[in-house]
């Protein structure tokens, strides 16, 4: 725009000043032309022998006064010749002559004028010519006056003064040449530099700005502008009725970075924050909260415009990812809140973010709606979490321990430590509510290890031929150190690797095999057992198993529940898992065995020990040690 205004600014200075030029010329070449004709004019006069009175009075010319004219006219280049006399009556030309019979010739004004002002009148004529070029031509008529110096008459000249006029043209042209090179140098650069450096400025300016409502790493909204522009939609509801929320979170991000790198990671988050925006409609907002967390906030969505959305990027999110040539294949978990008219900012962010708690606890990689009860599901999490967090400083943790009694003898082979956290009101939380809260806030490392000290110490008071079990939880791997710790513990409490057995899950061994495999196989060059703890339940893998070189299994009590009604089949599964055990010399625990029935039936199978309320629920450290009393009392009576 300003430039276009600069350019029309130039254009119409160098018109103004090409007319001014010209107008200029004009009058200087009329001068000229007129300082001529009048020099001629008196040159003429003064050069005729006789006085030119007879030549104005109508006498016939001597043979001299033709002679000298005829020399004039071809000197002064002049077209016509005429001679007036006082009353603007033609006397003379220069094809005729003297003229005979004047007063039959019409007055000539022009010539009357002159004579009575006694001043010239002289007019410039330009006419184009066929060379492209101009003629210059003058038209004057001035005063011829006696020697006395009264005017006799009026001489009329018609001249081509195309010779003078050329240098002028040549100005002309020279200045109008010259004259955008110096408009050039001395306005517009200068304003051109002017305008430049103003645009700079000004698109430096956009930049900033621009930057600083994006973020740095993805081009997406940044936090304070997402929350900005989105309070904004809320606070004109007349204009925005509802408004669709997703929280949106990589799935497993923490594990795609550390395996891949960081840069690998920035490049996926950008890749995932240009999916957003293109799957998602003009006017919608993508932001990206930090880490690997975005929001969207889609102004006048519907629940279907959501349920599309939020699928397309479930999908998108899905397809194969490629940087530098490594390829994963990850997800993205979705919570979803559609803020009606009531609906405040802060309440609906935090809704959505409730939504994706509870869609990544449902597994991840699927997008789910806020419903009431999250609040309270969410409350309780933050309660458990403070709980666990108070009970880590005061290591105010109880254990219990749970008898391991072998099959045929029924005597105590071991125990297993099982966490007891109780809430402020004494009421128990289980552990399989708070061991995943742990895990995720990260408290489940010094947990473990003041529960492990714990148990050892506990432990000792034991029999020295009665194991112990503990159970680890992946997260407590993920330091890498786990066999340092353990090896220091046991020197600490000079408790032998013997009888410590480690229960772990399946899970641990999908979470991250490498570095889980390396910590492993230092555990059990410890001579520490491994056994896997609730077998059966998740994917069974008989990979696994013979890979990392089990010490035992333990057949989880869902099997047993069912052995209640459905007899036959479940004893097969059960007698499978047994064999199967036996077949790659593990020993095999069945868990969960609640009664006398249960217990029998298990008889019949090969299998090594029995856990379960049936032979002694889980009990305080001082119960485990009153049970192994009672049972060596009997033993001896
Ligand atoms: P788990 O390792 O399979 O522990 C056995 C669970 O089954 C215990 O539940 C125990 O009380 C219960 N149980 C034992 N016998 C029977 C029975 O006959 N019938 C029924 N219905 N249940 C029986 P608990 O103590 O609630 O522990 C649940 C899970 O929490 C444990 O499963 C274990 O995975 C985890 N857990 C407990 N303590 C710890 C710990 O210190 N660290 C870690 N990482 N996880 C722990
Ligand atoms: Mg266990
Ligand atoms: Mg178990």
């Amino acid at each position: 725009m300003p430039v276009f205004f600069l350019v029309a600014l130039t254009g119409a200075l160098l018109y103004g000043v090409h007319l001014f030029l010209n107008d200029a010329i004009g009058k200087a070449l009329e001068n000229h032309a007129r300082m001529d004709a009048m020099a001629w004019a008196e040159g003429f006069q003064a050069s005729l022998p006789a006085n030119a009175d007879s030549l104005l009075t109508g006498n016939a010319l001597s043979a001299q006064q033709s002679e000298v004219i005829n020399a004039a006219i071809s000197f002064a280049n002049a077209y016509a010749f005429n001679v007036y006399d006082a009353e603007g009556r033609i006397q003379y030309t220069a094809d005729d002559g003297v003229l005979e019979n004047s007063e039959n010739y019409p007055v000539n004004e022009t010539a009357a004028q002159v004579a009575a002002s006694d001043s010239p009148q002289v007019v410039v004529i330009e006419r184009s010519n066929r060379r492209g070029g101009v003629d210059v031509f003058v038209d004057a008529y001035v005063p011829a006056k006696h020697a006395s110096g009264e005017t006799l008459g009026v001489i009329h000249l018609y001249l081509d003064k195309s010779d003078i006029a050329a240098p002028y043209k040549e100005l002309l042209e020279w200045v109008g040449s010259i004259l955008p090179i110096v408009f050039a140098l001395v306005y517009a650069l200068p304003t051109l530099a002017y305008v430049w450096k103003r645009e700079e400025t000004f698109s430096q300016k956009e930049h900033l700005r621009k930057a600083s409502r994006q973020d740095a790493l993805t081009g997406a909204l940044n936090r304070q502008t997402l929350n900005a522009e989105i309070h904004a939609r809320f606070s004109d509801r007349t204009q925005y009725n509802e408004i669709g929320i997703f929280f949106l979170d990589v799935d497993k991000f923490k594990y795609i970075n550390d395996l891949h790198g960081h840069e690998f990671g920035d490049a996926f988050l950008s890749h995932i924050a240009s999916l957003l925006v293109s799957q998602t409609r003009s006017g919608d907002l993508v932001g990206r909260m930090g880490g690997d967390e975005f929001v969207i906030a889609m102004p006048n969505a519907s629940e279907a415009d959501l349920a599309q959305i939020g699928d397309r990027i479930l999908a998108g999110a899905r397809q194969p990812f490629t940087y530098r040539g490594t390829t994963i294949q990850a997800s993205v978990s979705i919570g979803q809140y559609l803020a009606g008219a009531q609906s405040d900012t802060q309440q609906s962010l935090h809704a959505a973010d409730l939504a994706l708690y509870h869609a990544k606890s449902l597994g991840r990689n699927n997008r789910q709606p806020y419903f009431r009860e999250l609040d309270v599901a969410m409350l309780r999490r933050r309660e458990v979490e403070r709980r666990i967090r108070e009970v880590v400083s005061k290591s105010e943790f109880d254990i219990h321990y749970q008898p391991l009694v072998a099959q045929h003898s029924r005597a105590i082979v071991g125990f297993e430590a099982l966490l007891r956290i109780n809430d402020n009101c004494g009421k128990r939380i289980s552990p399989s509510e708070f061991i995943p809260v742990a895990e995720e806030a990260g408290l489940i490392q010094d947990l473990g290890r003041q529960m492990f000290s714990k148990a050892i110490t506990a432990a000792k008071q034991w029999p020295e031929d009665i194991g112990l079990s503990i159970n680890l939880s992946p997260a407590q791997f993920k330091s890498g150190d786990m066999d340092e710790m353990v090896e220091h513990m046991l020197t600490e409490h000079d408790f032998p690797a013997s009888r410590l057995e480690l229960e772990i899950t399946e899970s641990l061994l999908i979470s991250d095999e490498e570095c889980v495999s390396n910590q492993l196989v230092a555990l059990k060059r410890l001579g520490i057992s491994i056994a896997m703890d609730d077998f059966g339940t998740g994917y069974s893998s008989l990979g696994y198993l013979w890979k990392y070189d089990f010490d035992k299994l333990k057949i989880d009590r869902v099997f047993l529940e069912g052995f209640d009604f459905d007899n036959a089949r479940y004893r097969e599964i059960i007698e499978t898992i047994v064999t199967l055990g036996g077949k790659l010399g593990l020993k095999v625990t069945v868990e969960g065995v609640e009664s006398q029935r249960h217990a029998e039936l298990l008889d019949q199978l090969a299998c090594d020990q029995y856990q379960g309320y049936f032979f002694g629920r889980p009990v305080p450290a001082d119960g485990a040690l009153q049970m192994l009393l009672q049972e060596r009392k009997g033993q001896r009576a």
